[in-house]
């Protein structure tokens, strides 16, 4: 997928520092050396199994399915993996590696805390050093996380720079990395930044799709019409695609958060108003105020407000090989309680993205077809907010 310069088409690359360079060159290095290595193979497929929980289940909400009355509903369940999302996938292989070359001490960056919970949880299994660099205003929208990171032996940064949010605490992660490249491992949490992390990611999720492709031919004897997955980075879009992209008839459709509607300029839809450009070590599509600068984004969805979105995105879109769909708070929390009454699965504002636009893409098909929608985490830790946001008032 990628040339030599860790390239997507045009998007991609390393705009860093020239003293990460070399470390970079390592990372790339062992991290393809371990594609090769059965040693290390046996030991990440150990950790997704024995560990994590994995194969997740595909799961075919045939409730839902029958009320939409269209095409099969199938759920790719990321929410049942340990700690609660996709982003363990990632993490096991990541510190697996960072263990490997001798690394004691890994390091993060976090919005809501679910990527720092994952890294702290394996630094933990690892027996490594954990450090998690977080917004000061998600510490404090996210204290029950702060807590659990700490918990699980991790230090936690509050970070004041900026707008004290996501894209600061990517920043200041860099910042650290180039100062401690000698212990220390930068386990980025989704398919973005300089390469290698962009494939490298992409390779760590796309057990997701290597698992549904086979459960969905065994389930129903063909590929899916589509397969749907929202997206902030695009980690869990980028595991969920994979396998699927060389089956042309499948299409693939990222759902970006569209917040209180593109016209309100309140949104994290970087694929439906973003320009070109190079921050956080990559070239890619950024949300971008008129002089250029990274804009601020919202979302209802701490997980998918990012101003940027990975560089194989950013190809796949300018292909046309994926769609990207702007999907809004409201239409996402409609789907939130619609799984959650159906099914009696609470899913993740973030999955409630791509869930919402399944169900309207499923309406559309015949009921012969199928469609997989990733799940990529569970609802437990948006329920305070989603009932603020319906005017009652739930204590966490
Ligand atoms: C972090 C997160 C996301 C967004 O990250 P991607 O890299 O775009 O996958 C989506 N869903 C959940 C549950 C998350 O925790």
């Amino acid at each position: 997928m990628t040339n030599t310069a860790g390239r997507f088409g045009d998007f991609g690359g390393q705009y860093i520092p020239e003293t990460l360079m070399s470390e970079l060159f390592d990372l790339e290095a062992a991290y393809e050396a371990s594609k090769r290595d059965a040693g290390f193979q046996r030991e990440l497929h150990e950790l997704l199994h024995n560990y994590a929980g994995r194969p997740s289940l595909l799961y075919c909400a045939e409730k839902l399915s029958e009320e939409v009355g269209g095409a099969r509903i199938y759920l790719k369940r990321e929410d049942l993996n340990h700690t609660g999302s996709h982003k363990i996938n990632n993490v096991l292989g990541q510190c697996l590696l960072a263990a490997r070359r001798g690394k004691s001490r890994v390091i993060a960056e976090t919005g809501a805390g679910q990527h720092g919970v994952a890294t702290a949880t394996a630094a933990a299994l690892m027996g490594m050093q954990c450090e998690v660099f977080m917004g000061r205003e998600d510490t404090e929208r996210q204290a029950l996380n702060v807590y659990r990171m700490e918990l699980l032996g991790a230090r936690v940064h509050s970070v004041t720079s900026g707008t004290q949010t996501l894209k600061d605490a990517v920043n200041e992660a860099m910042r650290e990395w180039v100062g401690r490249i000698d212990d220390t491992h930068y386990v980025l949490g989704s398919v973005m930044g300089p390469h290698p992390f962009p494939t490298m990611v992409r390779d760590f999720q796309a057990v997701i799709s290597a698992e549904a492709r086979e459960q969905i031919l065994a389930a129903t004897g063909k590929l899916p019409a589509a397969v749907v997955a929202c997206v902030g980075g695009g980690s869990n879009a980028a595991g969920m695609f994979a396998h699927f992209i060389a089956d042309k008839d499948v299409a693939l459709v990222g759902c970006e958060a569209a917040g209180r509607g593109i016209a309100s300029g309140e949104h994290a839809a970087t694929i439906a108003t973003g320009e070109v450009g190079v921050f956080h070590g990559m070239k890619s599509l950024f949300c971008q105020d008129a002089d250029g600068q990274i804009a601020p984004v919202y979302s209802i969805s701490a997980g998918l407000d990012y101003p940027g979105i990975g560089p194989e995105h950013a190809w796949l879109h300018a292909t046309g090989r994926a769609r990207y769909v702007p999907v809004t708070d409201e239409q996402a929390v409609v789907a939130f309680e619609r799984l959650s009454q159906s099914e009696g699965i609470i899913p993740a504002i973030e999955s409630a993205h791509a869930l919402s636009y399944a169900i309207e893409l499923a309406a559309s098909l015949p009921r012969e077809d199928s469609l997989i929608v990733c799940l990529s985490g569970r609802g437990d830790k948006d329920v305070a907010a989603i009932g603020r946001y319906r005017g009652r008032e739930v204590t966490e």
